[in-house]
């Protein structure tokens, strides 16, 4: 029995069975590589879903690790540690928001942003203001696992077994503008959106969407809400997905690559949104703990000094290029798209998406399929052309031996027809 057989079998009867893994056992990893117990290298285009945005073994990170974890790792909230104001001072100048409050995880901080705008929406009726409670989320949006989040994300198979969800939320047809106005009263304290969907598939929201959702919102004293947890902190190419849009959210969220690596997750908001939050209404035991703040202050740094969102920008550009050099010589992909390095392409089946992913594999190329049909891509900002090419070399060679095998096939039935 091999260590990873030992693994899969104890795992098998002890854990609950909420993953489908793959049979792979990674012990480290280097740079965009990750090295598994065999010492066999794989090029690692999803980077832990989004998080891992240095890559591996980051000097930055092991320092701040090192450095911080020697000093002290938890204080809780009770105290004051030096991380969270400087952390906070770096993600308020980049994100265009005032105040910040740091959870542990995605779904925490998503949880946190749910909770204020309800807060405020109690504030502005306490104010004299008509404004109701009820959230408007989009179709194919994902915001994460806990109660409020869950109740928020559209996929029924992610809701619907731990019904009843929170209730108070209307899902709104993606892009759909007539839609959005139809649904949108002066019930709605808010729209939640992601502004490039992750999870639903790598789908950018339209300008018109997203400018009439600012504007909705602003007519009512209504918040506009944005999930930046995957899109976010870089990997577009900028600090936050909507900068691609030129508005600004009253709201967002960010976690998957904020301490690279290390749990952190945080809840912006403007100043005017603050006003309804009070010592004792919110918290938690280990958010913004000095450890995962100093971490999250090296990566912020390192994006800076490395140049790394232009890095995002080019590569990606660049990765995409040679996408839509793919779909044109393969018509199993229906579509390509994306921003900076989070950047996706559709095939024409599940089933097809599903062998792509097993045969990258088997090629020691990390990638994964989201919504059945769609490849995900979400390297580390650190990608280079060279991997690029590599990765685009492989998808090549994968979808020209399916196209062969199934014309084969193909040939094959027409000929016992002949
Ligand atoms: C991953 C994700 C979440 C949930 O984050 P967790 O850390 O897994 O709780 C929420 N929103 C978006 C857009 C995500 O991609």
């Amino acid at each position: 029995m091999t260590r990873l057989d030992s693994i899969r079998a104890a795992e098998a009867k002890l854990l609950l069975p909420t993953y489908e893994r793959n049979p792979i056992l990674f012990v480290s990893g280097e740079g965009v590589h990750l090295i598994d117990e065999r010492g066999d290298r794989y090029l690692d285009l999803l980077s832990g879903i989004g998080v891992n945005a240095l890559g591996y073994r980051h000097p930055a990170i092991e320092e701040a690790l090192l450095r911080q974890g020697r000093a002290i790792i938890h204080t809780s909230n009770l105290y004051y540690h030096e991380g969270q104001a400087e952390l906070a001072l770096r993600l308020t100048e980049r994100t265009g928001l005032q105040r910040a409050f740091f959870a542990n995880t995605g779904t925490e901080a998503w949880e946190g942003a749910m909770k204020l705008a309800r807060a405020h929406a109690g504030l502005l009726r306490s104010e004299g203001k008509q404004i109701g409670t009820k959230f408007l989320a989009l179709e194919q949006s994902f915001h994460g696992r806990t109660f409020g989040s869950v109740s928020t994300t559209h996929k029924a198979k992610y809701r619907e077994p731990f019904g009843p969800v929170v209730p108070g939320v209307e899902f709104v047809r993606f892009n759909d503008v007539a839609d959005l106005r139809a649904k949108f009263t002066d019930e709605v304290c808010a729209i939640l959106v992601e502004a490039i969907q992750g999870e639903g598939g790598i789908r950018p929201l339209s300008k018109e969407f997203l400018l009439e959702a600012r504007s909705l919102a602003s007519s009512t004293g209504a918040l506009l809400v944005i999930d930046e947890i995957q899109a976010g902190l870089g990997r577009t190419g900028k600090w936050c997905a909507y900068q691609h849009y030129g508005i600004q959210p009253d709201i967002t969220t960010l976690a998957k690559p904020l301490a690279g690596g290390i749990p952190l997750g945080a809840v912006l908001c403007t100043e005017e949104v603050s006003r309804a939050i009070h010592p004792g209404m919110h918290g938690t035991t280990f958010g913004g703990g000095p450890l995962a703040c100093a971490v999250a202050i090296a990566v912020i740094d390192t994006i800076d000094r490395d140049h790394l969102l232009e890095n995002a920008t080019q590569v990606g550009a660049y990765f995409l290029a040679g996408l839509h050099s793919l779909a044109e010589r393969h018509e199993a992909i229906i579509d390509v798209r994306g921003m900076g390095l989070m950047l996706a392409a559709e095939l024409d089946s599940a089933d097809l998406a599903k062998h792509v992913v097993g045969e990258m594999l088997k090629r020691h190329i990390l990638i994964n399929c989201t919504s059945d049909t769609v490849l995900r891509f979400l390297p580390p900002y650190v990608l280079t052309p060279a991997h690029v090419d590599t990765a685009i070399a492989a998808l090549d060679e994968i979808l020209m031996a399916h196209s062969a095998a199934a014309h084969g096939a193909l040939a094959g039935g027409e000929t016992n027809h002949g």
